[in-house]
């Protein structure tokens, strides 16, 4: 079922947008819904942004999480467990819950985030997406049995349930493949299913990954990628990938 509210994804309309205009729809004990972000909420294993909302008088509340809330499942295939619209609430810092109080519904704010947090999650997002095709080429059983993901600034992972462990053969193949394609600096474009805007696919490329994170537009600034196995037990293999020589531009954001 729709939930009866929606807010507008500021970040899916320009994912480089570093602040936005918008109303206060909700205030909670320690969340404040908007309508309209840029904070990308934690979702398909991007963590969320942080960021800040500066009031009309000037005071600044910080927010350290951002949930999308009462989503709901299209039913749209190639997209099974993907939530569509919904409102996303921004978590506010303990030391400014106190503030809560100057806030009013309708009251007109700016929602900002951190942009160095947002660069180093679009890199690593865009990193896991090129490890992932990487993998496909060399394991794509593997990629068939994909547990989940998690991204974080500084590298991302993921999760296969295989029991054919990866041989350190196939870790230096993954990695040769997927270091290509940052050395091609491929373009990278996102798409909206005609549907339902919130259904995203990533494309570089002939490669394509249903997504609705954010991402770099193309892949070299990820840098040389290094990609590490561990095992996590009978059935379970984890790859990691890192990408010390990566080029974060935050001097994008506007
Ligand atoms: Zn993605």
């Amino acid at each position: 079922m729709k939930f009866h509210r929606q807010t507008r994804k500021r970040y899916y309309e320009d994912s480089y947008a570093s602040h936005c205009q918008a109303s206060i729809i909700k205030i909670e004990a320690d969340m404040v819904e908007l309508d309209v972000t840029v904070a990308f909420p934690e979702g398909g294993g991007q963590e969320a942004d942080h960021g800040t909302i500066t009031l009309d008088n000037g005071r600044v509340l910080r927010f350290i999480d951002a949930k999308k809330m009462y989503g709901h499942l299209p039913g749209i295939a190639g997209f099974p467990d993907v939530q569509v619209g919904g409102v996303i609430w921004h978590k506010v810092h303990p030391d400014d819950v106190s503030l809560l109080s100057d806030l009013h519904i309708g009251d007109s704010v700016t929602a900002r985030i951190d942009t160095d947090r947002r660069a180093r999650l679009m890199l690593s997002h865009t990193a896991s997406h090129i490890l992932y095709v990487a993998v496909g080429m060399i394991r794509p059983d593997a990629v068939q049995a994909t547990l989940g993901c998690h991204i974080r600034m500084d590298g991302a992972r993921f999760d296969f349930g295989v029991t054919e462990r990866f041989t350190p053969e196939q870790i230096s193949q993954i990695q040769a493949c997927a270091n290509d394609l940052v050395l091609r600096n491929a373009a990278i474009t996102m798409s909206a299913h005609p549907q339902e805007p919130d259904l995203r696919s990533w494309h570089c490329e002939q490669y394509q990954i249903a997504c609705g994170g954010t991402h770099l537009d193309r892949t070299g600034p990820v840098g040389r990628l290094m990609v590490k196995r561990k095992s996590l037990g009978s059935g379970k293999e984890r790859l990691s990938c890192s990408f010390p020589d990566a080029v974060f531009d935050t001097a994008r954001f506007h």
